[in-house]
């Protein structure tokens, strides 16, 4: 990606004047998608599902594939929001890809469509995405939540805990090279912690012990109420693309 072309992407997201030439220049690394994760990381991966399963007394996953587990989610009843949804959202994207967007759970218009982060939220991640030289179709995006609570309350722990399973199994079989966690939902649930948001973002975690780093930032919706924050998710993106081009070398 050329510069003007991520300038463009960073204009596309409100935060071209706050972007030195310099730091554009530092930041412009080229992303290769095609690599895989060594066989010792899913190992590590496996391992994690399998305690998880024998953890969780509510909802077992088997070592499935896509196809299958997408099935699964389908047909799910584990938590009382199978009886308000209108479709599950299982996730979108590449199953080969580098990059996981977490989310928290599906909205209106995702319960509607049945995908991830559309509407003004999805439209400014991929925005996102496209500054740090990601089409959409290059990451895999999926929520904690398979099913919209409704009046989009916030998850309760007993709905996370049904669901974590799934979402387990989705990191099992992509191997992201790195998660990005967007929102304080997706970053606590993913994290175990209940440590504010803005206390996370900047450092560098590991997704359930297995080696995949986590990153968070704040979430496209609160970004689009909060445009002043916009600056701060693109530290976070770089940032990312940093933790990433260093698993590399
Ligand atoms: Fe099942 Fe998850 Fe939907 Fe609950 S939120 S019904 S656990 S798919």
């Amino acid at each position: 990606m050329t510069i003007g072309q991520q300038q463009q992407y960073l204009d596309a997201m409100g935060i071209q004047r706050w972007v030195r030439r310099d730091r554009v220049v530092e930041d412009n690394d080229v992303i290769d998608t095609g690599e895989t994760a060594d066989t010792g990381e899913v190992n590590k991966i496996i391992s994690g599902i399998v305690k998880d399963v024998a953890d969780n007394t509510r909802i077992e996953v088997p070592l499935v594939d896509w196809q299958t587990l997408q099935s699964q989610v389908a047909a799910c009843t584990a938590c009382d929001l199978h009886k308000t949804r209108t479709q599950t959202v299982f996730g979108v994207g590449n199953q080969n890809a580098e990059w996981l967007v977490v989310g928290e759970a599906p909205g209106a218009e995702e319960d509607r469509q049945g995908e991830p982060f559309v509407g003004r939220a999805g439209q400014l991640l991929n925005a996102m995405l496209l500054a740090i030289g990601l089409k959409r179709e290059q990451v895999y995006i999926a929520n904690i939540l398979k099913c919209r609570p409704p009046n989009n309350r916030d998850p309760r722990p007993e709905e996370v805990a049904c669901c974590e399973p799934f979402l387990k199994r989705q990191v099992a079989l992509l191997k992201p090279k790195i998660i990005l966690a967007v929102g304080r939902i997706a970053a606590q649930n993913l994290l175990k912690t209940d440590t504010r948001i803005g206390a996370l973002r900047g450092n560098r975690y590991s997704y359930a012990d297995t080696g995949i780093p986590v990153v968070v930032t704040y979430h496209p919706a609160y970004l689009l109420r909060s445009p002043k924050e916009k600056r701060k998710a693109w530290e976070d993106l770089k940032y990312a693309c940093r933790i990433l081009s260093e698993q590399k070398n």
